[in-house]
């Protein structure tokens, strides 16, 4: 069996040629710094024991393997197994690493958090996680983000983060990004910079990983117990990559599990209109790593659009464009309508309101399911809830 991901990344922070660490002159001390205390921490009994013991009594974990009955029922096909990541303290995926981020700072003796946000989502994961943990905690968001998702920003507020209005250029998630890295670079030695996903510098995307991982592996075991075998195939969103790595990482040297990442396809292939950045994007630089993009000429960043907030970046986590390139997963797209339909159809079949990003992975699931025999079993990831979309939702299906 050929050990995927054994040795990688390699210590300059690459999985293949993906990743890496393009930092400004300066920084790149502080990041290692931060990957030799994070190995040291990683072994350490207090911290393990602290992690697990939040995990399992202020997350709620392990989250349930849920056997989607009336969704099979109606199907007609595979078996449909759903991760409930949705059930989760604060309703997705985001607090196993931002968690894990937080007692990591300050163990290593950082005095704050720092991160941007686009719809709030990571913001208020990271700003529980700095409220438990007992850390200072500042999130960048645009003007326009606030004003559309106020409730996000009234729930960072009263976790004890302070929220920076970013009013310059366009006032949304990239611009928020700039502002929360010119802050971090005033005082880069005391702020720990927590990334919302599995992207950025070495050794970002490998720590997201890491926290992660427990999805892969909580589920590993739960579908032994319950189908005594391993599933057929896995199926979760890729907007950065980390509810997807997740579940896929334990299972990627199981050569009969077929992997199947999903992109979002928007409103079509035109840019600006979707963000499938591993089906149309070329390999380039974004936030410190080398990794597939959807750039234009210049190669600079193009615009994204999805339903699903969560989805929208023009880049990818660096792990993902090398299990593309190696054919390890297969990355496909489901689109706005598609999502819509299935984050209909499983509120009404199994009562269970999907957030618009899992959607992607539901609509695929079905499509997949469908065109297979009964006794094929197939884990989607339900990265979290919906209810963060029902005015959204409501609004378009009026
Ligand atoms: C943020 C988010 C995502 C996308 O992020 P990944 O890093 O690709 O997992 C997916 N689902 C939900 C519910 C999210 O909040």
């Amino acid at each position: 069996m050929n050990k995927i991901l054994n040795n990688l990344p390699n210590k300059f922070g690459y999985f293949g040629k993906y990743g890496g660490q393009i930092l400004p002159n300066g920084l790149k001390p502080i990041f290692d710094d931060i990957y030799n205390e994070y190995k040291k921490i990683k072994k350490d009994k207090n911290f393990i024991e602290e992690y697990k013991y939040l995990l399992k009594n202020y997350v709620g974990r392990p989250s349930p393997l849920y056997f989607a009955k009336n969704l099979t029922e109606k199907i007609g096909g595979a078996k449909i197994y759903l991760k409930r990541e949705d059930l989760n303290h604060t309703g997705a995926h985001k607090i196993n690493h931002t968690l894990g981020e937080a007692l990591l700072a300050k163990r290593i003796g950082k005095t704050k958090l720092l991160a941007e946000t686009g719809a709030g989502q990571h913001g208020v994961a990271l700003a529980t996680a700095a409220a438990i943990v007992g850390i200072d905690c500042e999130i960048h968001m645009g003007e326009i983000d606030i004003k559309k998702q106020y409730p996000n920003v009234m729930r960072m507020k009263l976790l004890g983060a302070k929220v920076i209005n970013v009013k310059s250029g366009g006032k949304c998630l990239k611009d928020a990004v700039d502002s929360a890295f010119k802050s971090f670079l005033k005082d880069p030695k005391n702020i720990f910079f927590g990334i919302g996903s599995v992207v950025g510098p070495h050794p970002f995307p490998k720590i997201v990983m890491d926290f992660q991982s427990i999805v892969g592996k909580e589920a590993k075991k739960q579908i032994l117990q319950q189908e005594k075998r391993l599933p057929d195939y896995l199926v979760a969103c890729v907007g950065g990559g980390s509810n997807a790595i997740g579940l896929f990482h334990k299972f990627l040297n199981e050569d009969s599990v077929k992997i199947i990442g999903v992109e979002p396809a928007g409103k079509n292939f035109l840019p600006g209109n979707h963000a499938a950045t591993l089906k149309i994007g070329t390999p380039g630089y974004i936030h410190g790593m080398f990794t597939y993009l959807l750039q234009d000429k210049n190669h600079n960043p193009l615009p994204v659009h999805s339903i699903a907030s969560g989805l929208d970046y023009p880049g990818v986590g660096p792990i993902h464009s090398y299990l593309k390139d190696i054919k390890r997963i297969e990355y496909v797209t489901a689109n706005n309508k598609e999502a819509l339909c299935a984050f209909k159809t499983l509120t009404k079949i199994e009562g269970i309101i999907p957030a618009l990003e899992s959607s992607h992975a539901i609509a695929y699931g079905i499509k997949l399911a469908k065109k297979l025999d009964k006794e094929k079993i197939i884990i989607i990831n339900l990265s979290g809830r919906g209810d963060k979309d029902l005015d959204y939702v409501t609004k378009i299906l009026k």
